[in-house]
C-alpha cells in the first residue's frame, strides 16, 4: 500500500472505501494520477464535469467572480444569481414561469423540494424502486436501496415505492393524499434505466387527476447530459411539464451547486422563513453555472452528447458480451455477461476510468466535451478490456 492510501485511511472517514488512484491534474476529458499516468475520464466526476476538467470558460468565470465578489449570503442579491435563475426558467419553458431556490448539492436540492411538497398540506409521496435521491435524511427517505436506508431508519415517512417504469402501478399509488410523485426521468445510480415511452405523461396524468405535484429529479439527467437540456424534454417525455425540477451535478461544471425549481404555482409554495441556506446561490457557483450553460449552447454540446452517445452505444454494444446498451446521449448503461467491477479494474489498467453500478452493469457519464477520437479509441479498446477480465476470472 502506498503512503497516500495510508494517509487516506487514517485521516478520512471510511464511507467510500479507499480510492484506487490519487489524481493530480485534469484537462478536457483526461486526468493524470500521482505517477503521471494518463486516463480518459468516462465517469466525469459522476456526471459533474460536463465541460471536462480545467475548462477555460469555467476557470475565467470563477476567477473573475471571485476577484469581484465571492460570497455575500442570501441577505443580498447578486447579478450571477439573478441571471442563472432566469436562464434556468427560460430553458425549462419561458411560458411556464416559476421560481428557483439555489443550494449546494443534489441532496440539498431534493431536501428543499421535499419541504416544498409539505407546503401542499399533504404528506404522502410516491417514489420508485431503484431510485436514488441523495444521502441526507429527507432525500434518503425517497431512495429505495435498503442498504442505504436501513441503518438510518426511522426516516421521514409516508412514502410508497412503486416499480420503476410501471405506469399502472404508479397511477394506482397516487391518491388525494399524495403531495408529489418523485421520479428520475432516467434512473442513474440504478444503472441507467430508461422507462418505457409514455411513462412520464402517465405520471403527469395521475398527478393531475389527484392534484399532486410531479417532481422530476434531474440531478443526473439535467444540463445536457442526455442530449436535451433536461431529460423530460426528450421526445419520450411527450412534452410533459413537471411542477418541480431538481438539479445539481452537471450544473456547476465542478463547482458545487444545486437548484430546486418550482414551475408555475409550485414556485410560490415555499414562503418567507420556510427554508434557507448560507452558501446556496453563491455568486461564484452561479457564475460557474452560467459559463457551463453558455458553453453548452455556444459549442452545441447537446448535439455532441447525442452523437457521441450513439457512437458509444453502437460501438460498445457490438461486442457479444454486452447484452444491452441503453440510455440517452452521454448517459450510457451497459449490461454485461462478464463481471462489471472486473471490467472497471481492467479498463483502469488500460487508461480508462469507468464506473460499475452493479455486478453486471457499467455506467458511462463522460464530459460532454469528450472528443470523437477518445470515444472511438475506447470503442477500439473495449473488446481487449473485456478479454482481460475473462482471463483474470
Ligand atoms: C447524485 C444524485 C443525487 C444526489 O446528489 P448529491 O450531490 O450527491 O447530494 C440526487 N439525485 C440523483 C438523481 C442523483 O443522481
Amino acid at each position: 500500500m502506498t503512503t497516500w492510501q495510508q494517509r487516506y485511511e487514517s485521516a478520512l472517514m471510511n464511507t467510500f472505501g479507499t480510492p484506487k488512484l490519487l489524481l493530480t491534474r485534469g484537462e478536457g476529458a483526461h486526468v493524470w494520477d500521482a505517477d503521471g499516468t494518463e486516463y480518459v475520464d468516462l465517469l466525469g466526476g459522476i456526471a459533474v464535469n460536463a465541460l471536462g476538467h480545467a475548462h477555460p470558460a469555467v476557470l475565467e468565470a470563477v476567477t473573475h467572480q471571485l476577484g469581484t465578489l465571492g460570497h455575500v449570503s442570501n441577505f443580498f442579491a447578486s447579478e450571477p444569481q439573478l441571471a442563472l435563475a432566469e436562464r434556468l426558467l427560460t430553458l425549462l419553458g419561458p411560458e411556464v414561469g416559476g421560481r428557483v431556490f439555489f443550494s449546494n448539492s443534489g441532496a440539498e436540492a431534493n431536501e428543499a423540494a421535499l419541504k416544498l411538497t409539505r407546503r401542499t398540506g399533504r404528506t404522502h409521496l410516491v417514489a420508485t424502486e431503484g431510485s436514488f435521491h441523495g444521502r441526507t435524511m429527507g432525500a434518503l427517505a425517497l431512495t429505495s436501496k435498503a442498504a442505504y436506508r436501513e441503518p438510518f431508519e426511522p426516516l421521514p415517512g409516508y412514502v410508497t415505492f412503486v416499480p420503476y417504469g410501471d405506469a399502472a402501478a404508479l397511477t394506482a399509488a397516487v391518491t388525494d393524499d399524495t403531495a408529489a410523485v418523485v421520479l428520475e426521468p432516467i434512473q442513474g445510480e440504478a444503472g441507467v434505466r430508461v422507462p418505457p415511452p409514455g411513462y412520464l405523461s402517465a405520471a403527469r396524468r395521475a398527478c393531475d387527476e389527484h392534484g399532486a405535484l410531479l417532481w422530476l429529479d434531474e440531478v443526473q439527467t439535467g444540463i445536457g447530459r442526455t442530449g436535451a437540456w433536461f431529460a423530460h424534454q426528450l421526445p419520450a417525455g411527450e412534452g410533459v411539464t413537471p411542477d418541480v425540477v431538481t438539479l445539481a451535478k452537471g450544473l456547476g461544471g465542478g463547482i458545487p451547486i444545486g437548484a430546486t425549481i418550482g414551475l408555475g404555482t409550485a414556485g410560490a409554495l415555499l414562503e418567507p422563513g420556510n427554508h434557507g441556506t448560507t452558501f446556496g446561490g453563491n455568486p461564484v457557483a452561479c457564475a460557474a453555472a452560467l459559463a457551463v450553460l453558455d458553453t453548452i449552447e455556444k459549442d452545441q454540446l447537446l448535439d455532441r452528447a447525442t452523437a457521441l452517445g450513439k457512437t458509444l452505444r453502437d460501438g460498445l454494444g457490438a461486442d457479444p458480451r454486452v447484452t444491452e446498451a441503453r440510455g440517452e446521449g452521454l448517459m450510457v448503461g451497459l449490461e454485461l455477461a462478464v463481471d462489471a467491477p472486473g471490467v472497471v479494474t481492467a479498463a483502469m489498467a488500460g487508461g480508462y476510468i469507468l464506473n460499475a453500478t452493479g455486478p453486471s452493469t457499467i455506467r458511462l457519464v463522460p464530459p460532454l466535451v469528450l472528443t470523437d477520437e477518445d470515444a472511438r479509441g475506447f470503442v477500439e479498446a473495449w473488446s481487449g478490456i473485456l478479454d482481460a477480465v475473462e482471463v483474470d476470472a
